[in-house]
């Protein structure tokens, strides 16, 4: 078994294994969690009692999830010392692991990283940013209809503004760069501009695409629509959705046709097995969620757009305590609660930890754990008709009663049938 410095491996349980594109996993799988800093420990108690009482029930005790703790944030700070805000092991553990699930990390403010969760996604390149945005009954919800809108979001993860190319105004490489674009280029940029550098490839488009059509055929969805801004900025975002139609007609010719096809060649009607490949300008896309959301059903997108998009989404259907997501790439699966550390709750057993739990449930689908995880969700779904919720929920539902996260926690597996 593999050795860590300050990583204990259980001694019971076993690796999950990659073959292809699957997944082997045994009755009892060593998952590795990062606990997160300020609420987090708090929604990871919450989620991983719900979590193995979810399986214990549905398996009869013959599965079970092995916990191992890694380190990143704070916690690692306290484990590995100075500025180890995400220390190697860590990294090594979720590549050899597989599967890892994680709650929020502060950003730091010193130690070279300008973000954990950035840093994260591109030392294991998980290329696919995935945010399922559906609605359960009784959630508070700002607008009339929050069931219309059942979308997944498929975010490309490593690349546009995320990249971190920036010149800061006033300093002596932004003076180069703004040079030589002014005067190579013939470009008219302003003095003291500030400068940042949004990269997209064709390898980047391919892959997050071809995932999300992956993902539209498994699981039997008729369309999936590339957002881009790309009346703008024609050789990024625009160059996103050529290389994104271009994947769809390459890779699943067959099955895939554009809206275009489907105006000439069938009179309107999706072919039974056919997936519509479209696309619309992120602007738009903001208001047809909002007006259309039964349009649409998966999501590719570049990375800004997709953060901006995912989370309006969650808001939609109750906010980012309830809202789940998993980065992946080709064989890791790191799930992970979508909003912050909310400092001023840590430690006040107070939150909604549903983001984290539904993180859980992606995490038990993508085992193939399908039944623990519709278990979970239909005992949500009761804890939520009974009004049993959390402080955020709770002073939005009337008639409703405010219980603490792991009294939440203890509701949803009481529920379990
Ligand atoms: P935040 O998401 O931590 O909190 C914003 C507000 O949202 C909170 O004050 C709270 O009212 C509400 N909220 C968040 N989670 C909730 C939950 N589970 N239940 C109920 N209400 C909840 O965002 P922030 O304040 O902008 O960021 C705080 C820290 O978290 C920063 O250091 C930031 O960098 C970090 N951050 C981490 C992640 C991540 O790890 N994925 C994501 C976003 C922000």
């Amino acid at each position: 078994m593999l050795k860590y410095k300050n990583i204990s491996v259980p001694d019971k349980g076993e690796k999950i294994e990659v073959d292809g594109a699957n997944l082997i996993v045994g009755d009892s799988p060593i998952i590795p969690f990062i606990e997160g800093d300020g609420i987090g420990p708090d929604i990871w108690k919450a989620a991983q009692f719900v979590l193995d009482n979810a399986v214990k029930k549905t398996y009869n005790n013959k599965r079970k999830i092995e916990w191992m703790e890694i380190y990143a944030g704070d916690k690692a700070v306290r484990v590995y010392g100075k500025n180890q805000w995400l220390p190697n092991e860590t990294i090594d553990a979720i590549k050899n692991f597989t599967v890892a699930i994680k709650g929020p990390l502060t950003t730091p403010i010193s130690g070279g990283i300008r973000s954990l969760n950035v840093a994260l996604r591109q030392k294991l390149d998980l290329f696919a940013s995935v945010r399922p945005i559906r609605y359960f009954t009784g959630v508070p919800s700002p607008v009339k209809r929050p069931q219309d809108l059942n979308v997944i979001i498929f975010r490309e993860n490593t690349e546009d503004l995320y990249t971190g190319i920036e010149f800061k105004s006033g300093t002596k490489d932004n003076n180069k760069v703004l040079n030589f674009l002014n005067y190579e280029f013939k470009k008219n940029i302003r003095d003291g501009s500030g400068i940042g550098i949004k990269l997209i490839s064709e390898f980047g488009s391919t892959r997050l695409v071809q995932k999300a059509i992956e993902y539209a055929i498994d699981n039997d969805k008729k369309s999936v629509t590339l957002v881009h801004k790309g009346n703008i900025m024609k050789y990024t975002e625009g160059a996103f959705r050529d290389w994104g139609y271009k994947a769809a007609k390459k890779f699943f010719g067959d099955i895939t046709i554009t809206e275009d096809d489907l105006r000439d060649k069938y009179k309107g009607v999706l072919p039974i097995g056919k997936i519509l490949i479209k696309d619309r300008i992120a602007d738009n896309m903001f208001q047809q969620l909002m007006l259309r959301p039964t349009e649409y059903e998966v999501i590719a997108t570049p990375n800004l757009n997709g953060d901006y998009l995912s989370d309006a989404c969650a808001a939609q259907v109750g906010g980012l305590g309830f809202a789940p997501g998993a980065n992946l790439s080709y064989s890791i699966g790191l799930f992970e609660a979508t909003h912050g550390t909310a400092p001023k709750y840590a430690d006040k057993d107070k939150v909604n930890p549903g983001s984290l739990i539904l993180s859980g449930v992606m995490m038990l689908e993508y085992l193939g754990w399908k039944e623990a995880a519709k278990e979970i969700e239909k005992a949500i779904k009761r804890t939520i008709k009974a009004k049993t919720v959390t402080y955020d929920f709770a002073r939005q539902m009337s008639g409703s009663k405010e219980v603490k996260c792991s009294v939440f926690a203890k509701e949803i597996v009481k529920n379990m049938k």
